[in-house]
């Protein structure tokens, strides 16, 4: 008999969280569900402790958690923080996929009792990636980008050309709005509503803007340092086509795949080891629709053009545009800012007189990282403010 997967899922009440869980139902037999970590949706994590009775729920929101912890659950333990929780005996699995740099601490703590880490969650790369990688190093745990893109890369330099490379692409859906003309009064239900993938509210915002393909180029170029001036964005409105190796001998190699999480989910848990057909339904009329589209990026399709010309000149840029962007995406949520507002506003803030001051530092442990994310969320709030 194979040995039962133990495996923790953070941001289990979540749009990775729950493909996640959908994975896993569909093979019970061969995981055991070690812990779950959610926030505030009490009715979810109600469920998932009736349907999949972790041994351990981790509820970060206090009064959820003491309202959950009233119930006394016979299976299931209740913890409130995340950051402290540990496990004696290593896990296999931990999916990381809090989003922002919430999900930073959270990850860092479970790298300490984890096998293999599927991550999830760009923000903790694109603003810790240093401390990541030290952790990851330190306690021998194995990294599985599941960032469609990454995982494409990650798979493709399994093969045994990687000398021979010339450039690297990541694709770009282009969001909702793409070749469309961005309207003054877009709500964010419009913004939302993402034409291909189904995903949380922060990364469909930031998909909208593609602020979301500036952070995963961020993310491409911390992930394979080797290539970093060779990785490049090209949109492709299908996304179908994930990533593209050109190599210098002239031939190409790309990953294409339906957009759906679950592939590069599951593919990475059961190490590729998977009959796709188990999980999902595949599209019937995949293996037609091969008038793939590729554009190149420009100032005019691609709105955050004028940021990514500076994502290499200083050390802490990502943690400053990744706070302020989770500042703007919340405001324009709660209806306080308009969407055309959000890329002028981030670099309203490179921008600032004390930008520099901040963009320049490294942040070498966590407490710098939150000293430039503070920084830059209140810079960000004052601009919001100003209007
Ligand atoms: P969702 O918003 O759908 O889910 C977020 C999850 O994190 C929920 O379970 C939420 O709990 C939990 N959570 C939120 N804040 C906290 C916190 N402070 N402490 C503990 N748990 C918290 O996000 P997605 O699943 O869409 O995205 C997760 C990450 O994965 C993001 O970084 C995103 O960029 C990345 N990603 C997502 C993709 C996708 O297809 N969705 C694709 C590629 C990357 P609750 O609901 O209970 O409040
Ligand atoms: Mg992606």
């Amino acid at each position: 008999m194979q040995k039962k997967i133990r495996i923790a899922i953070l941001g289990s009440t979540g749009s990775i969280g729950e493909s996640t869980l959908k994975i896993i139902s569909k093979k019970k037999d061969r995981f055991i569900i070690d812990t779950l970590v959610a926030h505030t949706n009490y009715s979810k994590i109600k469920k998932q402790i009736r349907i999949f009775k972790p041994k351990n729920f981790i509820v970060t929101n206090f009064k959820i958690y003491k309202k959950l912890k009233s119930k006394n659950y016979k299976h299931t333990n209740m913890h409130n923080s995340a950051i402290n929780f540990n496990l004696k005996k290593k896990l296999d699995i931990t999916v990381s996929a809090v989003p922002g740099i919430n999900g930073l601490p959270i990850t860092l703590n479970f790298i300490k009792f984890t096998k293999k880490l599927l991550l999830a969650n760009k923000e903790a790369i694109i603003c810790g990636w240093e401390i990541l990688n030290k952790f990851l190093k330190r306690y021998k745990t194995n990294l599985i980008p599941i960032d469609s893109e990454h995982f494409s890369i990650q798979e493709l330099l399994k093969e045994n050309e990687k000398d021979n490379i010339d450039k690297i692409y990541i694709t770009a859906s282009g969001g909702p709005f793409f070749q469309k003309k961005i309207k003054n009064n877009i709500k964010p239900k419009q913004a939302l509503n993402h034409p291909k993938w189904n995903m949380g509210k922060k990364i469909s915002i930031d998909s909208a803007t593609m602020m979301n393909k500036v952070f995963e180029l961020i993310e491409a170029r911390k992930l394979f340092p080797k290539y970093k001036k060779k990785i490049q964005i090209l949109i492709h409105p299908q996304s179908l086509v994930h990533a593209i190796i050109n190599y210098k001998n002239g031939l190409s190699k790309f990953i294409y795949h339906e957009p759906n999480m679950i592939i590069p989910i599951s593919n990475a848990i059961l190490n590729n080891d998977v009959e796709i057909r188990n999980f999902i339904k595949l599209n019937e009329n995949f293996s037609n629709d091969v008038n793939l589209k590729f554009y190149k990026i420009s100032r005019k399709n691609f709105p955050p053009n004028d940021i990514l010309g500076k994502i290499n000149k200083f050390n802490s840029l990502p943690i400053i545009i990744n706070g302020a962007n989770e500042v703007f995406v919340e405001l324009f949520l709660k209806k306080k800012i308009k969407f055309s507002s959000i890329i002028p506003n981030i670099i309203k803030v490179l921008k600032n007189k004390n930008f520099k001051k901040y963009a320049i530092q490294s942040a070498t442990n966590i407490n710098k990282i939150y000293d430039i994310d503070q920084w830059s969320r209140k810079t960000a709030i004052k601009i919001a403010d100003a209007k």
